[in-house]
């Protein structure tokens, strides 16, 4: 008995693992020819300025509705993407499709808005990632303080010094660069201080418990008090309700980004938000 539920089990294991598999190989293969079918989309979800209450910018992210699979959520196949090193071409053209927006909302004279775009770390290690960046610039013309790109504490954990070196450059020719998800990495605290970053986004994981849990407060406000310490601009993410903003508010958190304010929106919606907005969103 006890060997048939051994086996048993392991049957049920082994045929997960390889449904899981075959799912993975199934993205990676429509994968390889989205790009060139222009199943990819943008989206842009806002960000407010807590001081102000304006929109300040916009975090690109992608969005693929493939024929054969439908909907994929990023969370699926970004690591695929990276593993197959598609994320190079795919986060390139990621980069170009929101500086040519930005560009956009300039010639309409939204001229100090900041995009924001994810930058995987397979594309940070690559040899000509910066000039691909530089050239994106030039090609539609932005300023470079328009740009901020979203890294992971994780694009820490490999080539520290490599990593650094280039994020050093980039920022010393006006882009701004952000640590996204931060608070559920693992590196420590006095990593932090040898970063060059510019921006710190708290989260979403710190902000849902903000109603019910004090202790979420607590990180919350260390971590903005921290930010400003170091001198960098705080943003959090995930807010979802009136009660987290004014907290957030009241600890001179900067900005925010979140459901309250906006869904990432298409780039026409996106326009439509600004035409009939344009300032005042809190
Ligand atoms: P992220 O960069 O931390 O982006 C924030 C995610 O939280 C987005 O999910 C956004 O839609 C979602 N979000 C924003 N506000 C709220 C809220 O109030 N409530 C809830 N429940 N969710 C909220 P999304 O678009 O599914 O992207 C997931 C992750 O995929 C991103 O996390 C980022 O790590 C990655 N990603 C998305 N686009 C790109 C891209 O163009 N390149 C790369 N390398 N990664 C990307
Ligand atoms: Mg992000
Ligand atoms: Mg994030
Ligand atoms: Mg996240």
């Amino acid at each position: 008995r006890a060997k048939e539920a051994g086996k048993g089990i392991f049957v049920v294991y082994d045929k997960s693992m390889h449904t899981e598999f075959k799912e993975r190989m199934m993205i990676e293969k429509h994968l390889r020819s989205a790009l060139d079918n222009e199943e990819f989309e943008l989206f842009y979800q806002p960000q407010v300025n807590l001081l102000t209450g304006d929109i300040s910018g916009f975090e690109a992210l992608i969005r693929w509705n493939s024929p054969d699979l439908g909907f994929v959520s990023p969370l699926s196949f970004i690591k695929i993407a990276e593993d197959s090193r598609l994320i190079i071409p795919i986060g390139e053209w990621v980069l170009r499709q929101a500086c040519h927006f930005m560009a956009g909302l300039c010639r309409q004279r939204y001229n100090d808005y900041r995009i924001a775009v994810n930058i995987s770390v397979i594309q940070l290690l690559q040899d000509n990632f910066i000039p691909s960046v530089l050239g994106i610039l030039t090609e539609t013309g932005i300023s470079p303080k328009c740009l901020e790109l979203e890294i992971t504490e994780s694009v820490f954990m490999e080539s520290f010094e490599r990593i650094v070196d280039k994020l050093e450059y980039l920022q010393s020719k006006g882009i701004r660069i952000a640590l996204d998800d931060f608070g559920t990495g693992y590196s420590s605290l006095s990593y932090l201080q040898q970063l060059p970053i510019s921006t710190l986004k708290i989260d979403k994981a710190f902000i849902d418990p903000l109603s019910e849990n004090s202790y979420s407060q607590s990180f919350i406000k260390t971590m903005v008090s921290l930010g400003h310490e170091m001198g960098l601009e705080v943003v959090a993410e995930g807010v979802e309700d009136r009660s987290q903003l004014a907290f957030l508010k009241k600890t001179g958190c900067d900005k925010v980004q979140g459901y309250l304010i906006s869904k990432p929106l298409s780039q026409r919606n996106t326009q439509d938000l600004l035409k009939r907005y344009g300032h005042d969103m809190v």
